[in-house]
């Protein structure tokens, strides 16, 4: 099978990153949206507009994609895929504003996962144009020009997502079942 998954909010903790980066800055340290209160995809939105434009330029600053943590179980579970036997690509959609977040993402795939992963990235603002059997992101809707991908959509389970319809994966250990159930 070919397994498509996407790489913040997936395999990098975005979420994680942000909030640490906020409690750095004062006038957002009082102001933090804990995860489990995460309502919007896009994390901005669950600020206060006045807050926005700040909290924004958090993931526009450079090195901010490259120090990002690794989700847990994520890695165990790509390399586990590959065991089995699976083709893998990472398919991540670059910012707009894509100055540091392009590089850096290719940066992050190096250490966390090898030099040999970096060509596994597949960059794409449209992901349903992309061929695969799966694909794995935790955006709630992954829209793009084709109505019907090819690819069958795996929720990665977020606060955020919680509408989000498709088969779900909680925890990266289980993605085997997962996998089969859908
Ligand atoms: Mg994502």
């Amino acid at each position: 099978m070919m397994i498509l998954t996407d790489q913040d909010g997936v395999l990098a903790d975005f979420e994680l990153g942000l909030r640490d980066a906020c409690k750095r800055i004062p006038e957002l340290r009082d102001k933090i949206v804990e995860y489990k209160d995460r309502v919007n995809f896009s994390a901005v939105k669950d600020y206060p507009e006045h807050l926005r434009s700040r909290v924004a330029s958090i993931y526009h600053r450079p090195r901010f994609f490259r120090n990002l943590k690794m989700v847990s179980g994520a890695r165990k579970a790509l390399f586990e895929m590959l065991e089995d036997g699976h083709e893998v690509r990472i398919c991540t959609a670059p910012l707009t504003n894509y100055r540091h977040c392009v590089l850096e993402k290719f940066e992050w795939v190096e250490e966390h996962l090898g030099h040999d992963f970096t060509k596994r990235i597949i960059l794409a603002r449209d992901k349903t144009v992309i061929r695969g059997d799966y694909l794995i992101d935790d955006k709630p809707v992954v829209e793009g020009s084709y109505d019907s991908p090819l690819w069958k959509r795996i929720v990665f389970d977020c606060p955020y997502n919680k509408s989000a319809v498709g088969i779900r994966l909680v925890d990266w250990s289980n993605w085997r079942q997962v996998l089969k159930g859908g």
